[in-house]
């Protein structure tokens, strides 16, 4: 029920360790980040608390200065850790989190099937991310087409955020009546559901609206409408104390 992202010069994991911490007041039952570290995506993810999840990295590599996080409000599959967030695609290049509910998701999971693609948890994010790689791998198109593609033919309520293990430094995220706030940093981006994992980081957001798609790097924001349209972003002043 909460999401964090991190692009930028720095470590990836503090920010998204304390963000999900600053989201827990929304309400959980797993949690899980995703790191890009050195051509590789590290996923740990676990049914429980923030604390858990805490537990559980403490012997990976933290050095990524590229992340997502997600705290998850089960929706569809118990909550456990297969079902807990990120989920890595098919063929392990993606990992991707999603809060909301795909409601499409059983005809979209059907065609997967068919085309010989099988599911490690029981969920709707699960299955978005394979229609996106499957959609990415069939049209030889790049991850940003391939999302605007499969957005196009799901309904729901939707953020997600995209790593691809072949694109480092780089975060896609787009949203549909889930919210979705990008802090602007100096050479850093920092991604939340609110604006409450950036406090002390930044006092300059976006609000990204409903059918934007953002392509986030350290140095770079570009936001896009579904239609492939480059967009302006507004950029706000925090006016919350720091
Ligand atoms: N529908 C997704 C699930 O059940 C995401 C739930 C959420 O918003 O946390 O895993």
């Amino acid at each position: 029920c909460g999401i964090v992202g991190y692009v930028g010069h720095r470590q990836a994991y503090p920010y998204l360790i304390e963000g999900l911490r600053k989201l827990e007041y929304r309400g959980y039952d797993s949690a899980g980040i995703a790191l890009h570290s050195q051509q590789q995506l590290l996923i740990s993810k676990t049914a429980g608390k923030v604390a858990a999840l805490e537990e559980l990295t403490k012997t990976i590599d933290l050095s990524a200065k590229t992340g997502i996080g997600h705290t998850r409000w089960a929706t569809h599959g118990v909550p456990s850790d297969h079902n807990a967030h990120p989920h890595r695609s098919q063929n392990g290049k993606l990992a991707l989190v999603h809060n909301g509910i795909i409601e499409n998701y059983a005809t979209i999971k059907e065609e997967l099937l068919k085309k010989g693609y099988t599911f490690k948890s029981d969920t709707d994010s699960e299955v978005l991310l394979n229609f996106i790689e499957d959609i990415k791998t069939n049209n030889a198109c790049t991850l940003e087409e391939a999302i605007r593609i499969a957005l196009k033919r799901i309904t729901g309520a939707y953020v997600i955020l995209v790593l691809d293990e072949d694109s480092p430094n780089t975060i896609i995220a787009a949203r549909k009546g889930s919210p979705l706030v990008i802090g602007i940093g100096n050479g850093e981006h920092f991604l939340g559901s609110d604006a409450s994992p950036m406090l002390g980081h930044t006092k300059e957001v976006v609000y990204i609206n409903d059918y934007e798609l953002a392509i986030i790097k350290p140095d770079e924001l570009i936001l896009k409408n579904l239609g492939n349209d480059i967009v302006t972003p507004f950029v706000q002043k925090l006016d919350m104390e720091l």
